[in-house]
């Protein structure tokens, strides 16, 4: 019988022993803490989904004939029809969480594929790095394991090169020996972290030569010895209900820093190894980037789609649908979220094969992040306009609907035209919650920053357009004329 990862067995992988920090306390339990327990559900949600026999062929698939299916994150798509067949399950696990889980396991399943494609950059690196990293991608995918990474290094003197920051900040390689290499320091932002099996340990940022100590990626069990994990504040026990907090009560898929005390990494776990420019090949060199990037576009692109239906629903609430201005609004916003989806669609029919396979255009998808982590802010602004007072002007939580006196008052003072006002608490609550609320805050600041600051998605932009196509119209305007001809009075050619 061909199975694939339920659910169950997702929480079961998790009651690991892991080392997580909230509030002062260690937490026992990630599965059963009331600051986590959602988003580990949410996560497990997502692989019961995958396994539901109406979905399984729509989500998963079986590597080199096996028996057992796992996500279709992992394909390594062959052509255009199979990228698209990928994606057809990446959007269906999104639209779980109206795109609010961004670091779902196909995000760095997506990394890993990448890098699988561009196996040749890593034997160039080195014969057993590439083997590791193989070997890896085997075991992980057949396991269809939920990974996360933290690729990111603190923030501390950001004027000063990596290598020159304090001791024990950057993760950094202390020791090494015939068994491997002993990481100290930190990485962040381990988002998803407290319920991913397994994170992947990488610097993206340019290193100089001499930070050889700072160059290397590796994968680690989340659970191995001196792993700490720091959560932030929880947004999940922060919730008051469902009701109050639709999407912060469950999918608050958590950041965290991670801290590495003294952890030893076995080297068939060891993918780059004292090498700078392979910390920077890993992922421009091999497709592993645009993989990565084109998956969080395609979650973006539900999240747009969300917000743009939250938008309607705002002006549906409040009355505003059919003032021409209003609608105007609204028809700018669509254009925002069809945009994104032409994007996707142009990244797709415009990738080109890279071996035996097809990898999505890389500057659109540059261009896609660019413009959407301007995009989003703008577009959270957008709504709130929409909106006015609305958004503030609720129950203080679900509570006050257990008061017949108060409950009266609210129901006679949130009318609305489309909804009952026990609707229109409902909808206006989810609405705040998504843009609003710490947990909606926390998203903006996603969106804008997950790929990296302005300047360096600007900078991936630059590199990968076609300047010499672009600059040879140029030129070939130049040379329909010239100083002599203008001199001559002689007519343009
Ligand atoms: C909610 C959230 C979740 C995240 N999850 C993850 C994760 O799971 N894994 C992971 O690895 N990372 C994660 N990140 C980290 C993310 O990749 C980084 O925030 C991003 O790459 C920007 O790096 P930074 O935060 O160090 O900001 P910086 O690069 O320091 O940029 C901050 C600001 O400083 C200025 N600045 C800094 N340096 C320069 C410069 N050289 N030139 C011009 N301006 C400059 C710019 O104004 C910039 O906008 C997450 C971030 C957020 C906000």
């Amino acid at each position: 019988m061909t199975t694939c990862k339920t659910g169950a067995d997702h929480i079961k992988s998790l009651k690991d022993g892991r080392t997580v920090y909230i509030d002062g306390k260690l937490v026992e339990d990630v599965t059963e803490h009331p600051a986590f327990r959602n988003a580990v559900r949410s996560a497990a949600a997502l692989y019961d989904f995958q396994a539901r026999p109406e979905n399984v062929e729509l989500m998963t698939f079986s590597p080199n004939g096996s028996h057992r299916r796992i996500n279709r994150a992992w394909q390594m798509p062959r052509s255009y029809q199979e990228l698209v067949q990928r994606r057809k399950a990446l959007q269906a696990w999104a639209a779980l969480s109206c795109g609010f889980i961004g670091r779902s396991p196909d995000h760095v399943a997506s990394t890993l594929v990448g890098q699988r494609i561009g196996l040749d950059v890593f034997e160039k690196h080195g014969p057993e790095r590439a083997k590791a990293l193989a070997a890896y991608f085997e075991e992980a995918s057949s396991e269809d394991r939920f990974l996360t990474y933290v690729i990111i290094n603190p923030q501390a003197e950001r004027a000063k090169a990596w290598g020159d920051q304090a001791e024990e900040l950057v993760a950094r390689i202390v020791d090494e020996d015939a068994d491997g290499i002993t990481i100290r320091g930190a990485k962040l932002l381990g988002t998803s972290s407290i319920m991913a099996n397994e994170v992947l340990i990488a610097n993206l940022q340019p290193l100089r030569s001499g930070e050889e100590d700072l160059a290397f990626s590796c994968a680690l069990p989340m659970n191995i010895k001196g792993l700490r994990v720091l959560s932030r504040k929880s947004y999940e026990a922060a919730a008051t209900s469902v009701f109050d907090n639709p999407l912060s009560s469950r999918f608050d898929e958590n950041d965290a820093l991670i801290y590495f005390e003294d952890v030893k990494v076995p080297w068939e776990r060891v993918f780059v190894h004292r090498d700078t420019d392979m910390c920077r090949a890993q992922f421009h060199d091999t497709p592993a980037h645009a993989y990565q990037n084109y998956q969080a576009q395609i979650r973006l692109s539900v999240k747009l789609k969300f917000l743009v239906g939250l938008a309607h629903r705002i002006t549906e609430a409040i009355g505003t649908t059919d003032i021409p201005s209003v609608r105007e609004q609204l028809g700018f916003l669509a254009a925002h979220a069809g945009t994104v989806g032409s994007m996707l669609a142009g990244m797709e029919a415009e990738g080109t094969m890279r071996g035996q396979w097809y990898v999505p255009n890389r500057h659109y998808m540059y261009s896609a992040q660019v413009m959407t982590q301007d995009m989003y802010p703008r577009i959270v602004n957008a709504l709130r306009e929409l909106a006015g007072g609305s958004l503030i002007m609720l129950p203080s939580s679900v509570h006050d609907f257990s008061d017949p006196h108060l409950a009266k008052i609210i129901r006679t003072t949130q009318r609305s035209t489309k909804m009952t006002p026990e609707e229109k608490v409902k909808f206006m609550k989810a609405a705040w919650d998504a843009i609003g609320s710490e947990f909606g805050s926390r998203h903006t600041q996603y969106e804008m920053f997950y790929a990296g600051a302005r300047f360096v998605t600007t900078g991936h932009s630059y590199r990968t357009f076609d300047w010499s196509g672009a600059t040879a119209m140029i030129d070939g305007l130049l040379s329909t004329y010239d100083l002599e001809d203008a001199l001559g009075g002689r007519r343009q050619r």
